[in-house]
């Protein structure tokens, strides 16, 4: 299958072919001038499409649907790709890098479909949903202070994983940590070619969870990660609220570079407040990394469980 299918994408004149030409790692090593496909085969990447049953509809992605499936007895997550050949890249650059990324709270791809001009990335399957929803939907009657410490531990976790490979996320936000059956927390969506996104959003940008000095002179780092990774925070202890309720986004980064920051959420822990504060520093030496942060909620989460 996976033969016919690279000679399709050489000969078709649709734009496809050379999207995927350009070179593609194999296990993640982004040196290698190799045949995309084939890259992705000899690793062992690709999963059959007689593989896969598919069910139903579980989300909407800025590259296209999210379904569930079957594969060989385990439930799965597929991303099917919207026909266009830019989203094409994008989504193999986001599975490039997923093959070198391995975390338990991270969300781990599983294998890539590649049919006719269709691409399927095949990833765990997060049966809770999205932290935002999950946030929003159970509310301060059902997630304890317990389950707040654990996404915020968990998330840490996979972002300090991150950080240790030298991968900066740019899109951190509740809407892109899922929840498992057993209710980990894992952060999805790290791979994604950033300007490619923003074009395919139609110029939408997450202002309200991007550090100034990315939004202003793009300086994406591990540090305006940890911008992000506050108002994750924040989103956490206030169950899933928008960021800075009541200012227009037009106005958001005006207030932020002026020195104004949210308050704390209702009942939220003074050193979890202490965390968002320090993370939305305006100088991004001066935050904290995911490591040191990292070893802080740990002792937090053991105040919380005695
Ligand atoms: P995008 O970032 O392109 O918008 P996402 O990967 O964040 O797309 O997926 C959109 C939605 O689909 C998520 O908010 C979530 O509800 C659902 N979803 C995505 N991946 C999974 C998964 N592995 N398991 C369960 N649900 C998922
Ligand atoms: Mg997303």
């Amino acid at each position: 299958m996976s033969l016919t299918t690279s000679r399709h994408y050489q000969q078709d004149a649709d734009g496809l072919c050379t999207q995927l030409k350009r070179s593609v790692p194999k296990q993640g090593c982004r040196e290698y001038e190799v045949e995309p496909l084939k890259a992705f085969e000899d690793a062992g990447w690709i999963i059959e499409n007689q593989d896969l049953k598919m069910f139903d509809s579980i989300g909407k992605g800025e590259f296209g649907d999210v379904l569930l499936a079957d594969w060989k007895g385990t439930k799965v997550a597929v991303k099917r790709l919207k026909d266009s050949s830019m989203a094409a890249q994008g989504l193999l650059d986001e599975a490039c890098l997923m093959t070198s990324l391995k975390h338990n709270n991270l969300v781990n791809l599983l294998g890539l479909v590649f049919e006719g001009s269709c691409i399927l990335l095949v990833t765990e399957f997060m049966s809770k949903g999205s932290l935002v929803d999950y946030l929003r939907s159970r509310g301060r009657l059902h997630v304890t202070k317990l389950d707040q410490i654990n996404f915020t531990c968990d998330t840490c976790s996979g972002m300090a994983y991150l950080e240790s490979q030298k991968v900066v996320h740019r899109d951190l936000a509740a809407r892109n940590v899922l929840i498992s059956e057993e209710g980990l927390a894992k952060v999805c969506d790290f791979g994604l070619a950033h300007d490619m996104k923003v074009k395919l959003d139609g110029g939408k940008f997450p202002i309200k969870w991007t550090a100034p000095e990315a939004l202003r002179h793009s300086k994406f780092s591990n540090k305006s990660d940890m911008w992000s990774f506050g108002i994750l925070l924040w989103e956490i202890y206030s169950f899933g609220r928008v960021p800075y309720p009541r200012i227009p986004l037009a106005d958001v980064m005006k207030h932020v570079e002026k020195g104004y920051r949210m308050e704390a959420p209702d009942c939220c822990p003074p050193d979890v407040y202490q965390l968002m504060k320090e993370a939305w520093d305006l100088d991004p030496n001066t935050r904290p990394n995911f490591h040191e942060v990292s070893k802080r909620l740990a002792q937090l989460q053991l105040a919380t469980l005695t």
